[in-house]
């Protein structure tokens, strides 16, 4: 688990800025839910034989007995929130989400134990149509945050019905091929096949390569969702490479699933994952409803704008204020006030804690500062400020209030 310190801050707020401006964009609404749910919640619907559920999840005893769970993921909670509000019961809905998420996993690069994920989840809306916007949404995203080099890869995992007759071949596979499966995977045999397929495992990876692949059987229905799917794609011009193995690590996912994969950050290549699950909202006691979603990985998104030193809004202060001696102080405050009234988006730092000029002078460069502007004996006595560049060399000039509010506007973007 990680802080996030001050100077990290302005890129996650300018990614979080985007993501708001993206997800607003297409009509899309906020929702919060709790960190901590029942703990059945995440057995139910990640599935019993997943890494989450298995072996990652921080599950605790509550005061009354119950079993909860700190959220590994938000999907389930979503879908556990839209069904206790009503929100799901023949509606369409578009959500957003974002907040910490929670993985007892091995820490490395691009892989805590707290992180966050942004997340998007559409209700009611069986797609492909719906399908396409959500990847579009992602690439304008990107877009928007400057990342370039992000590879989509997309794959089906088909209806239940497809899944079933694949799944009896693919257990005959896997049975001739037990003596190179690990632990794992011998234990996910029976219960969980598809997901050996998504090993990382290298012993296993040319064993995987052979296995049969569900893309060769596709009912109708999945494959004609698929097919329309690519043509959507196609057609706004968003490129992608069709990954048989693609899986996803989590039992509900069914028809189009999608990753957004960089080869930037190492093995934790995975910024954004998605795909539909139409089960799930009955299986969790709602009425049949279709679904999609997608979460964003916020800490690698994070670690790519920083990676490729990308442009995020300055946030430093404009202005420093140096108030020298009591009267500068309780003018100075009141003063500063008055400027912020008068430059919405002015981001002034006032000197507090006293001091002399010189050891101010040294905090308001060491601020950032574009200006620093002072006020002490001189200046209260001729009703004026003095306002220096901090950045470059151009003489200092004597403004009286009025004239400082215009000499600040034109550096302020209100
Ligand atoms: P991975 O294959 O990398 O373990 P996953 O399939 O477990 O990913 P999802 O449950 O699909 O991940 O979560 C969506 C996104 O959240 C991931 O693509 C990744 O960007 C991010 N994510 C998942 N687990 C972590 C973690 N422990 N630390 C940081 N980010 C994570
Ligand atoms: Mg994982």
């Amino acid at each position: 688990m990680h802080d996030i310190v001050p100077q990290q801050s302005p890129v996650w707020q300018h990614l979080e800025a985007c993501i708001r401006q993206v997800v607003q964009g297409y009509g899309y609404d906020e929702i919060r839910m709790p960190i901590v749910e029942k703990t059945e919640l995440f057995v139910r619907t990640i599935g019993e034989v997943t890494d989450i559920v298995a072996k990652e999840m921080y599950t605790f005893e509550d005061r009354n007995g119950d079993s909860l769970s700190l959220r590994p993921e938000g999907t389930a909670c979503c879908v556990r929130a839209g069904i206790e509000n009503g929100l799901l019961y023949n509606q369409i809905q578009r959500l957003w989400y974002s907040g910490p998420m929670f993985r007892h996993e091995r820490p490395q690069k691009g892989r805590y134990r707290q992180f966050h994920q942004t997340g998007v989840e559409v209700y009611g809306l069986d797609g492909p149509d719906i399908d396409a916007e959500l990847i579009m949404m992602t690439a304008r995203l990107w877009k928007l945050l400057r990342l370039e080099r992000l590879e989509l890869q997309i794959n089906t995992l088909g209806t239940s019905v497809a899944r079933a007759a694949h799944r009896e071949k693919l257990i005959e596979y896997l049975a001739l091929h037990r003596d190179v499966l690990d632990e794992e995977s011998v234990l996910r045999l029976e219960k969980n096949p598809l997901r050996i397929l998504d090993s990382k495992n290298p012993a296993m990876q040319e064993m995987i390569e052979g296995a049969p692949q569900l893309l060769d059987y596709l009912d109708d229905e999945s494959s004609q969702h698929f097919e329309r799917l690519k043509i959507l794609l196609d057609g706004v011009g968003i490129e992608y490479r069709i990954n048989p193995r693609l899986v996803r690590g989590l039992d509900y996912y069914q028809k189009t699933v999608f990753e957004w994969v960089t080869t930037d950050l190492g093995a934790q290549g995975t910024v954004c994952a998605g795909g539909r699950y139409d089960g799930l909202v009955e299986q969790l006691g709602g009425k049949a409803t279709p679904a999609i979603g997608f979460a964003m990985g916020m800490e690698r998104l994070v670690a790519l704008i920083e990676d490729r030193e990308l442009a995020v809004p300055d946030s430093t202060p404009h202005a420093y204020f140096v108030l020298v001696g009591d009267s500068a102080v309780s003018q100075g405050l009141l003063l500063a006030e008055q400027l912020r009234n008068a430059l919405p988006g002015l981001r002034l730092r006032s000197h507090c804690g006293g001091g002399s000029f010189k050891n101010q002078m040294k905090k308001a460069d060491k601020s950032g500062a574009q200006w620093v502007l002072i006020l002490g004996e001189d200046e209260i006595a001729q009703q004026q400020i003095t306002v220096k560049s901090l950045r470059d060399g151009k003489p200092q000039t004597s403004l009286d209030s009025s004239a400082l509010i215009q000499h600040l506007k034109e550096f302020v973007i209100v």
